[in-house]
């Protein structure tokens, strides 16, 4: 099924992977490429920064299951030397590369916490790790005439050079010219010398409150460091190729980061960068912006375990639309939890009916069958691939849990396992494509063997029936044989009996 997008150039819903004439269709040789602006690391990431995240994982899952793991390549870089990083080197006194590592290991562990898919090493690069080809990129520039030295040996990228800058921001719709007051004064010593206000820094000179930060600069500019754009266009280019098929962040990043990143490889490369632009909204909390002066910033720590589990807290972070803004209150934590309590009873009631032994649900944590049909969840991933509509997509998986489909649960019991087995293959393909993840022990199926399935059974049809002396003495033989069973309006469950 095709998944269909808002590209924030066009303003227009596109499919993914549709490339233009010519292009070699998506493929093993010729995978989707995805390119998702990561993480500055400086201290912890907050859960505004994760709801980016989250997304962007949830869309990578989504990719996977319609194109096929090993179609898509996904790169997310690290942002591990910039104005922010330096100074908070400076003010511990410690290595750059040693704060950075630590902010790295924190991100990883979170995300991992938060159950996104992991990265090959590969796949995500570091700005101090690819600083030769940000260089030759530059160097192309000036070589072109888009970029020019000043005379602290800084390198800038002229604006004006590119006819179809702020083209993503729309910078003339909203009638403003480069160097207007959206893009601000000069704020530096350096920046002074810029020929024109909105030109940006490529390549900037070392300064003494760098410290020990520095590397050769490109040819005829002085010892420095990458400006921040530039890393993305050259690390999208090493791992990815020239034209990439989707390029996403947070909406924040449309200007200048991202209408930067186009200037800069359509100029050096002389070709389409990003086939495909995806912005998503950003988190409030409380109905604010996030801000530490405003005690409502939230890292991980802050919220788990104290308030709630990682399944819970991404699910919280998933709620909503993506290119939405999303309010988190510590409220929305509750709703979640019981959203993923209904998600993990749904798991147990298919998984019981799919299964003549039941499996743990952590079954649910591995991969799915990629050519495995959906089953009763279709209008799940109809959502999902409709510009990731997750708070429909939702709305269907509750909706699966109707009267009528419990009803068929509990008539069918066990007797049409093909069935069961199509949605259960189904559910895991939403669990994965959603990344809950099943966790404690006290979460896993009690394995329920057949015999006692098929007394639980005969007594629900006793009891239907309204046999009910039948009903009791095999309620009896259950107990006996170590098994309560609870009945509710329209079904049972079965629960082994505490010895
Ligand atoms: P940074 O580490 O600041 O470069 O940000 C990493 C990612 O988090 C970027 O894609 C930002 O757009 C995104 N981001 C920052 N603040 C928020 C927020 N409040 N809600 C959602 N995403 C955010
Ligand atoms: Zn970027």
């Amino acid at each position: 099924m095709a998944i269909r997008l808002y590209d924030s150039l066009t303003r227009d819903y596109k499919v993914l992977g549709q490339r233009e004439p010519g292009a070699p269709p998506v493929s093993k040789e010729h995978p989707f490429t995805f390119y998702n602006c990561g993480p500055t690391v400086y201290g912890p990431a907050h859960i505004g920064n994760f709801r980016t995240f989250v997304v962007n994982d949830v869309l990578r899952r989504l990719l996977i299951l319609e194109f096929g793991a090993d179609q898509v390549r996904y790169v997310r870089n690290v942002t591990d030397v910039d104005d922010k990083t330096i100074r908070r080197a400076r003010e511990e006194g410690r290595p750059l590369a040693e704060v950075t590592k630590q902010w790295t290991d924190k991100f990883h562990a979170d995300c991992a916490t938060l159950n996104c898919l992991p990265l090959d090493p590969q796949f995500e690069p570091t700005a101090t790790g690819n600083i030769a080809e940000q260089r030759r990129m530059i160097e192309v520039l000036m070589q072109k005439g888009h970029a020019y030295r000043t005379s602290d040996g800084s390198v800038y990228f002229k604006v004006a050079s590119f006819f179809g800058y702020g083209e993503l921001s729309r910078l003339k719709e909203r009638e403003l010219q480069p160097g207007a007051a959206l893009l601000g004064k000069p704020q530096s010593a350096d920046a002074d010398e810029k020929e024109d206000g909105s030109d940006f820094a490529l390549w900037k000179a070392w300064k003494p409150e760098d410290g020990p930060v520095k590397w050769p600069g490109p040819a005829g500019a002085a010892d420095g460091r990458p400006g921040w754009h530039i890393e993305c266009s050259a690390m999208s280019k090493t791992l990815l190729g020239e034209t990439i098929d989707l390029h996403s962040g947070g909406v924040d990043l449309l200007f200048p980061h991202h209408e930067n990143e186009i200037a800069q490889s359509q100029c050096c490369n002389g070709v389409q960068f990003s086939r495909h632009w995806y912005h998503s909204e950003h988190l409030l909390v409380d109905g604010k912006k996030m801000s530490k002066s405003l005690g409502n910033l939230y890292t991980l720590d802050d919220l788990s375990p104290k308030h709630a589990s990682p399944a819970d807290i991404r699910f919280a972070l998933l709620a909503g639309h993506p290119r939405k803004q999303l309010n988190f209150t510590l409220d929305s934590l509750h709703a979640a939890k019981s959203a993923v309590k209904q998600i993990h009873d749904l798991a147990s009631e298919i998984t019981l009916r799919a299964h003549s032994s039941a499996y743990p649900l952590t079954v649910f944590n591995q991969p799915p069958h990629l050519n495995s049909t959906w089953g009763a969840f279709g209008p799940v991933r109809d959502a999902l691939c409709d510009d990731l509509n997750i708070p429909l997509a939702l709305g269907h998986l509750f909706g699966v849990r109707n009267e009528d489909y419990v009803r068929s649960m509990v008539r069918s019991s066990f007797s049409v396992p093909a069935k069961w087995e199509n949605d259960f293959e189904g559910l895991r393909k939403v669990i994965f494509a959603l990344g809950i993840r099943f966790t404690a022990p006290q979460d896993n199926l009690f394995a329920v063997p057949s015999d006692i399935k098929l007394l639980a059974d005969k007594r629900w049809a006793a009891r239907q029936a309204k046999d009910f002396k039948t009903a009791d003495a095999l309620r009896k033989e259950l107990a006996a044989a170590g098994w309560a069973m609870l009945d509710g309006k329209d079904g049972y469950k079965l629960e082994p009996l505490k010895k």
